[in-house]
């Protein structure tokens, strides 16, 4: 204890942040709020964004409407309170070229945290309140003995926690920078490095803390960004070359049996698209490898069609096939779909859920135990002790995501006499391509991007409040026409409570007013399964005219008398959930609307804009990835699959690309990472992500 307080040349990259000069038990803890616990995480903890004398505007050429940020110092400060009850705090400051009055409404507490004299960074639009004022998004306070302007150098400015200011994080950086520096050794091979033409770590930390200019700081960010793609690219190539060694998988001969008389008894062509997943997934199931396919594609692309190739291919191998679905009237919505495709073959499928009756499950289990070829279509239930396929084939897993990874591994290790079954994963939220690989990369990914002929646009409109009434009315219209409707309300504030509040509310005063006489129900979170699924089959019988629902409305389900879709609160929606609702419609002959309806402001309607703009599922869920992130998609996949820190592989598509190639090419050099020239490479893999480490482990 006595020898690392000081810090001192002992100091390694290990030593815990506690240990290092200017971190007391206080600071420690809301350093590992940040996930920082050695000093090498401090090393590795990247800014968030940086600011230059080329970023920063001057105080005096701000005009009201710009977005800018400045740097000044606080010349003068206090707490008004308004008429409202509203306390604001409020501070003047100044650069060399004027000065400007800066409002924090409701927030007096920074009275305590902001001193005059203190350099402040600050960004935010530029407001007319008594004259210019700046309503600061966010802002750094630099402290009192900052740089007087910034300019001439490049401040990196780290996200802060409580109790650590971003000053504090700075500092400490700062002072420990120099001596971690030299026990940075790069561990990457440099080819690699040179191919992507980026600087080795030593010199990209360095520049990541301390740069030169905005662009050095960002070619070190890259280098970070890199070195996690390289490291998931390099785990799921991994994964999927260990998948594809182990020949335990059944070797299906394409007989052209089934899926010939399937063909030809189809009412249509198969687009393209289908044709080559179809092609791909027969290829995969007739090698002795286990297929792990994902097949993607917008709702209403035709993935069904695809799934029966397959699963017709397993019987005419007399193989057993599962189609497992997230939800009872999901799997009946299956077994409807696949009963009518497969009709003309006389193939009857057998429908396994919670809510049969003993009975039943005890014919259907008897069957499955028998070996006979049948095609089972069921909910979480198929994978239940009663349900032995004595010769499972191949599993295919609709809603893949909705599944846990446990779920899906119960399904899938059921083979008989110790045959694995092929796995076919459907997803309907399209995800562009190069996204796919690096998410899905120890998956192969079949992509469905076409739709299939014939299929008219839907019609999709944003109106205001003011048009409440012209939209109802439209409504009222097309239920008199013989149509159903579907009018959604979000979740506010996190709370089904208050969603259902609404929509409840929302449903009397329709059922009183606009849509008086019609068969309305309401559909919401706090319903019990059942009766939910009561309400959807009565509305998909026929039975209702308009569902009033909070956003439980089931994705995938498929009611071709719906035409229209009214979406409350629409800026509440993420583009892709937006799109999902909209695939409810349009599903039948007749013409389809989808209308979002509320007042909303230009930034809204701007982030709607490519909802409203196209249909194509995969420019969508680009728009919404770059809207709102990652986080969603990666959260899925927790099955060894590390969250990325730095990189973003939809920003970083082009160097993710290269990593990927890089990785593939280090693999076919050094398939385990043996090579002593890989050591460090071997190493640092294995602290980051350690767990996922066992697939190097595995000769
Ligand atoms: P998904 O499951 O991808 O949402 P489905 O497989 O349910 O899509 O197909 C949607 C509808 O399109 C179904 O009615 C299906 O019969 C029809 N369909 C599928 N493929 C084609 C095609 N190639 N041409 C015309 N209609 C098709
Ligand atoms: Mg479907």
């Amino acid at each position: 204890m006595t020898a690392a307080a000081g810090g001192g040349p002992r100091r390694t990259l290990e030593t815990p942040v506690e240990f290092l000069t200017g971190v007391g038990p206080r600071r420690a803890e809301a350093l590992r709020r940040l996930n920082i616990f050695t000093a090498r995480d401090l090393l590795f903890h990247v800014p968030h964004r940086y600011e230059d004398a080329s970023t920063v505007s001057a105080i005096a050429r701000l005009r009201v409407g710009d977005d800018a940020t400045v740097i000044g110092t606080v010349v003068s400060k206090g707490v008004l309170p308004t008429r409202k009850g509203l306390r604001i705090f409020q501070a003047v400051v100044q650069d060399p070229s004027g000065l400007i009055e800066v409002g924090w409404p409701g927030q007096p507490w920074l009275d305590r945290q902001i001193q005059k004299g203190d350099q402040l960074l600050l960004s935010g639009p530029v407001r007319f309140y008594h004259g210019r004022q700046l309503a600061p998004r966010e802002f750094v306070n630099l402290g009192p003995d900052a740089d007087p302007t910034g300019a001439g150098r490049v401040l990196a400015v780290y996200r802060a926690t409580e109790g650590l200011s971003f000053k504090v994080i700075r500092q400490l950086v700062e002072k420990h920078l120099d001596a971690l520096l030299p026990l940075v050794q790069e561990y990457l091979p440099p080819a690699l490095l040179a191919e992507a033409s980026l600087p080795p770590l030593p010199e990209a930390l360095r520049a990541l803390h301390r740069p030169t200019s905005v662009a050095e700081a960002h070619a070190a960010r890259a280098r970070l960004a890199y070195e996690e793609l390289l490291f998931v690219h390099l785990l799921q190539r991994r994964a999927h070359a260990l998948a594809k060694q182990a020949r335990d998988g059944i070797v299906f001969r394409n007989r052209k049996e089934l899926t010939t008389a399937f063909r030809a008894a189809l009412p249509f062509e198969l687009t393209k698209a289908q044709v080559r997943a179809v092609r791909e997934i027969v290829a995969d199931m007739c090698r002795p490898e286990r297929m792990h396919r994902l097949l993607q594609g917008d709702v209403g692309s035709g993935k069904t069609v695809v799934a029966v190739f397959a699963a017709l291919l397993a019987l005419e191998n007399g193989y057993q096939v599962a189609v497992m679905a997230p939800t009872e009237l999901l799997a009946e919505q299956h077994a409807r779909t696949f009963d009518a495709l497969l009709a003309p073959l006389g193939i009857i499928p057998v429908l396994i859920t919670g809510g049969r009756s003993p009975k039943e499950r005890k014919l259907a289990a008897t069957r499955l135990q028998s070996g006979e070829p049948v095609i089972a279509i069921g909910t979480h239930a198929l994978q239940e002790e009663r349900t032995q396929f004595a010769k499972l084939g191949l599993a295919i897993i609709d809603e893949q995501h909705r599944f846990g990874v446990e779920h899906r591994r119960a399904l899938v290790e059921r083979g008989g006499k110790g045959e694995k079954p092929d796995v076919l994963l459907m997803s309907a939220t399209p995800i562009p391509r190069s996204l796919a690989l690096t998410v899905y990369g120890d998956l192969d990914v079949s992509i469905l991007d076409e739709r299939p002929p014939g299929r008219q646009p839907i019609t999709t409109a944003l109106r205001p409040e003011s048009a409440r009434e012209r939209v109802l009315g439209f409504v009222e219209r097309q239920v008199t026409a013989g149509r159903q409707a579907y009018l959604v309300y979000p979740l506010i504030e996190e709370s089904e409570r208050s969603a259902l509040r609404a929509a409840t509310k929302a449903f009397a005063e329709l059922a009183e007013g606009a849509l008086a006489g019609r068969r309305l129900a309401l559909l919401h979170g706090r319903m019990k399964p059942d009766e939910k699924d009561a309400v959807m089959r009565r509305f998909r019988d026929g039975d209702l005219d308009v569902l009033v629902a909070t956003t439980v409305i089931e994705v995938g389900i498929d009611v071709p008398n719906a035409t229209v879709m009214v979406v409350e609160h629409p800026e509440r929606f993420g583009l892709s959930q937006l799109h999902q609702l909209r695939g409810r419609v349009g599903r039948g002959a007749e013409e389809s609307y989808c209308i979002l309806l509320g007042d909303v402001g230009p930034e809204v309607a701007a982030r709607l804009a490519p909802f409203l703009e196209t249909e194509d599922g995969f420019v969508i869920a680009r728009a919404d990835l770059e809207q709102r992130g990652m986080g969603d998609l990666f959260g899925e996949r927790q099955s060894g699959v590390p969250m990325f820190k730095v990189a973003d592989p939809l920003r970083d598509e082009a160097l993710s690309e290269v990593a990927r190639a890089g990785a593939e090419r280090l693999l076919q050099s050094d398939p385990e990472l043996r090579r002593p020239e890989h050591a460090g490479l071997r190493e640092t893999l294995r602290r980051s992500y350690g767990r996922a480490m066992e697939l190097f482990r595995v000769g």
